[in-house]
Order: structure tokens, then sequence, then C-alpha cells
């Protein structure tokens, strides 16, 4: 789907063609939630992407001015490195993602990648240089090949197959009868959560691009499906830039530096040890997280032994 500069007239019609296709979520932001005003500045120059630091700079932002959503969020994510935002629910953490893919504006400081503030690059330019897995993939009417495929039409099959292969998915996709030629989606095959989420992995592998925002399922996957999902991601963001809106413990313990979003501000920051050491909002996260994690597990020894 590449209809992202269509006039506006014509949205209506690509909401109705959405309601029956089924669609890629992140092409649904773009249509549905990108906000019709942001638009490129005439002679906007195209991004050039040697590095990929990421850096937020006292960014603001409102959806309706009397609730502000983020009240000056600084940060940066150096080239290559991971960092892992978490907070509660509704804190402002998808926000940020959307900021980045410039589906909305601050209306207070900016946001940089390499030096560049993305206000004034072009937006086909930003958005190719971002890949990003959303927490809830749902993918095309079409063969599962197509949907890998998306993330770079030209590339070979070879390509597919090795992305496939990276994203923990090539094995699944073999075991199919028509292999790569299966349809899926809902006239097609019905593939898991978790076999969606690899999927877009894969696709986001084809696409390579310098930097990464993962947006983590909450949904409890089993705990085979997560760890096979997150060897996946750890291959994709190898060498990336990488945002990750964390929900497991296993991403925020590896990040290079993790963020606590509440109420619109970062209120710590740190790797894993020094925030635990801190004993603050992070440690009562971590937790309460290992409380559940426990809870669920004992819960899951007594279903076996029933
Ligand atoms: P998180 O990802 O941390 O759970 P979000 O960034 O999605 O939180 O949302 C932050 C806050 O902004 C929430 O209170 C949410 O209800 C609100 N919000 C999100 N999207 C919109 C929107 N399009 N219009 C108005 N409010 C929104
Ligand atoms: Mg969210």
């Amino acid at each position: 789907l590449v209809q992202l500069a269509m006039p506006l007239n014509f949205m209506g019609m690509i909401y109705r063609e959405i309601k029956q296709a089924l669609i890629d979520i992140d092409d649904m932001f773009r249509i549905l939630d990108q906000n019709p005003e942001i638009a490129d500045k005439p002679g906007a120059p195209p991004l050039r992407v040697p590095r990929g630091t990421v850096r937020f700079e006292d960014v603001r932002f409102a959806y309706i001015p009397s609730r502000p959503i983020l009240k000056g969020v600084s940060f940066e994510v150096p080239a290559g490195q991971t960092v892992a935002i978490v907070g509660p629910s509704g804190a402002g953490k998808s926000t940020l993602s959307r900021l980045l893919f410039r589906f909305y504006e601050p209306q207070g400081g900016r946001i940089l990648i390499d030096g560049q503030d993305i206000s004034a690059i072009r937006q086909d330019a930003l958005r190719a240089a971002i890949g990003m897995v959303p927490q809830d993939t749902v993918l095309f009417n079409d063969t599962i090949g197509y949907n890998i495929r998306y993330g770079r039409w030209e590339a070979s099959e070879a390509e597919v197959r090795e992305a496939a292969r990276s994203a923990q998915i090539d094995r699944f996709i073999e075991s199919l009868p028509e292999g790569y030629d299966t349809p899926v989606g809902e006239r097609g095959l019905k593939l898991s959560g978790g076999e969606k989420q690899r999927v877009a992995i894969a696709r986001t592998i084809l696409k390579g691009p310098p930097i990464l925002v993962l947006d983590e399922a909450t949904s409890a996957l089993d705990s085979f499906t997560e760890r096979d999902i997150q060897t996946a991601l750890d291959r994709v963001s190898q060498g990336r830039t990488t945002l990750v809106i964390a929900h497991r413990l296993s991403t925020v313990v590896n990040a290079d530096a993790i963020l606590v979003l509440d109420h619109g501000r970062i209120v710590e920051r740190g790797d894993h040890t020094t925030l635990l050491a801190r004993n603050g909002v992070y440690a009562a996260l971590w937790n309460r997280q290992r409380q559940e994690d426990a809870a669920r597990e004992a819960l899951a020894r007594v279903e076996e032994t029933d």
C-alpha cells in the first residue's frame, strides 16, 4: 500500500477498502491516524542516515490541548544501540513512536536523526529509514511470501527465505502445503499471534532499515514462542538503532539504556542494574512483573498436574 500522498477525498474510499482487505497495522496508522496537516515543506531534502542516531530534545506533545501527554521528553538513542521505554499503560510510549514517524508533530522541542530535524525532511525518506514491528500485525489477504516481500518488493526469492530464516518462521512456512505460496488471512490460513509477529519481523529484516521501532506484544504468548520471537528480535536489532517499547523483562535487561516514562516525563533512566539499585519506579515495575510471572508459572504447574 503506497498511497501515502493520496488526496484527502480518497480517504473514505481507502477506509472502506481497509475494512474489506486485511491490512498491516502500521499502514492503518499511516492512513487513519495520520494528520493530513503534516505536509512536506517545499523542496524538503531527503534524509541522510550515515549513522542512525535518534535524538528527542525537550519534546512536548498533546493530542488535545487541555491534556498534555509528553511534557518535555529528552533522550538519545546512540547509533546501533537499543533503548527500552517502559512505563504504565497510557504513559505516552506509543506516542513517542508516532512522533518519530511524524504521524504527528511535537508542539515543542524537536526530533533529530543524525542531526537532521525530522520536521524539515521528506516524509517518504523518513519512513523508509524506519522499520516498525507493531504489537499486533494484521496480514494482507495474499500469500505468506507476498506478506514478507512487502518489506522490499525487489527482493529475490533467496532473500525472502533468508529473512524468514532470521525471523525463525522459515520451518513453519516450509511445512505448509504450498510453502511461500500459501494464502494467509481471512480467506486463507489463520496464523497465531506469534507467527504473525514473526512475519512482520521477516518483512522488517527484508526492508533492512537503519532504525527500528519495536512495540512488543503485551498479550501472553507462551514462553516458547516468546523466546523464539525474542531471538528473532535480537537478530533484527543487531547493529541497528532500536527503540523498543518493552514489556518483556528479557528486552529490558539487555537494553543499553532504559527510560521510565510516567505522566509525560522520563522519571528514571539508566541500565537495568542501576535502576534496580535505585529502588524507585523501575524497581517497583520489575518486582511486580516478577510476581506476576511467578504466579503464572505456579498456575501453569497446577494445570499440568491436573
Ligand atoms: P502507551 O503506549 O504508553 O500506553 P499512548 O502513547 O498510546 O500510551 O497514549 C498516551 C495517552 O494519549 C493515552 O492516555 C491515550 O488515551 C492518549 N491518546 C492516544 N492516542 C490519542 C488520540 N489519537 N487522540 C487523543 N488521545 C490519544
Ligand atoms: Mg502503547
